[in-house]
């Protein structure tokens, strides 16, 4: 079975073959562990998860103490939803990519709005230097969604991006039984519409999975090794070898990230990103 939404200690799930199928209630066993969205599972006899598959890449967020905190599995896409207004930070684009990075989870950034005229300054300007897809599409009225329809069609992608941007409205033109499948998911879960915040994935008309995380779309890295931050930079792979090997590329000298910044072989917006992420590692360390 293939989990679309996990709620605690029970959630629901559809057969792996039949994605469309109207997703039924499962329980956790304890020792199972916690599924998520996205997880595929064993259920047992008696209708209950007993084992979770192991996964290709596990999604999450920093919680406000720095915490780790899980949001879907399997995800091959994170698809980060930007748009001319509200006006995006610039660090949110690159924590999102540093984040996808970090779990090989295929980054897209879509432009949303793209009937309103794109800014000249970062984050915009910094895409042509990234090595990310770039989509441009109109969710409401719904308009040039057919490119990113087709990229859609195998996997599972999630929808990111601060509030305003669209999510809501390319979920709606993306899926056009959202509302009858959201009212289904609801009468099934004894729940109310509004009331859960977890993730949830919806299946594509034309294959694959999105998945939509209602709610507030704080986004924030957690605590961790700087090693681990670094897997979220592949591109400074293509810098030559630090003189120290625990090198932060920060002040050290020898740095061959520092280096390869100044001559632009790594975008120089990754490495300021890079010197913002580290700084906040810094702070969530001190915090607690
Ligand atoms: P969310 O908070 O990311 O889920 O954003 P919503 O889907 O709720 O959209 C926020 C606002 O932007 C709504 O008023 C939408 O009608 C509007 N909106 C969404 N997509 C577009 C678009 O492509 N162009 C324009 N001009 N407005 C859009
Ligand atoms: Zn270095």
């Amino acid at each position: 079975m293939r989990i679309v939404t996990a709620l605690g200690n029970h959630g629901l799930g559809v057969p792996d073959e039949d994605p469309t199928a109207t997703p039924t209630e499962l329980h956790f066993r304890r020792r199972a562990g916690r599924p998520l969205a996205g997880d595929r599972v064993e259920v047992d006899g008696d209708g209950a998860v007993s084992a979770i598959l192991p996964r290709s890449s596990v999604f999450g967020r920093g919680t406000a103490r720095g915490a780790f905190q899980p949001i879907a599995a399997n995800l091959d896409t994170l698809l980060v939803v930007i748009a001319p207004e509200p006006a995006p930070s610039e660090d949110l684009l690159h924590r999102y990519l540093a984040a996808a990075w970090m779990q090989r989870i295929d980054p897209v950034v879509v432009i949303n709005k793209c009937d309103l005229p794109v800014p000249g300054a970062p984050p915009f300007t910094d895409l042509a230097d990234l090595d990310v897809e770039v989509h441009r599409t109109r969710a409401e009225p719904p308009a040039d969604l057919d490119g990113l329809r087709a990229r859609l069609s195998e996997g599972i992608h999630l929808l990111a991006g601060q509030s305003g941007v669209g999510k809501s409205s390319l979920a709606n033109a993306l899926l056009p039984d959202l509302g009858l499948q959201t009212g289904g998911l609801s009468h099934s879960t004894g729940k109310g519409r509004h009331t859960t915040t977890a993730a949830r994935l919806h299946p594509l008309p034309g294959g694959g999975w999105l998945v939509d995380t209602p709610g507030v779309w704080e986004y924030g890295l957690w605590k961790m090794p700087v090693d681990e931050l670094e897997r979220g930079f592949p591109e400074f792979a293509d810098a030559p070898d630090c003189r120290f090997r625990n090198c932060t590329h920060d002040h050290e000298p020898g740095c061959g990230v520092r280096s390869a910044a100044d001559d632009g072989v790594v975008p120089p917006c990754r490495y300021r990103a890079w010197l913002r992420l580290l700084d906040e590692q810094r702070r969530l360390a001190a915090d607690g």
